[in-house]
């Protein structure tokens, strides 16, 4: 994964890195995760493909960006399941 080094937004190099966007709702376990569905257009099974998140964060201006915490695993997943 590569990592940030500075802000898209105002170039500042704090970044904060490892942070958590922390979802709190009833049935949640706490993190964002990046989803594609197998079957997006099922009504119910939509077998998704999940993968956990890592966030960093400016310390200047509050940017936040996303990763993936195993993108090529992720990647692998979704263009097997897509058949490609
Ligand atoms: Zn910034």
């Amino acid at each position: 994964m590569i990592k940030p080094t500075c802000c898209q937004i105002c170039e500042s190099e704090k970044i904060i890195s490892n942070a958590h966007i922390v979802d709190q709702s009833h049935y949640s376990m706490g993190i964002h995760k990046a989803v594609v569905y197998r079957n997006p257009h099922a009504m119910i099974f939509k077998d998704p493909i999940k993968a956990n998140t890592t966030a960093y964060v400016c310390g200047e201006c509050g940017h936040i960006e996303f990763r993936v915490n195993d993108p090529q695993k992720f990647y692998s997943q979704v263009i097997e399941a897509r058949g490609r």
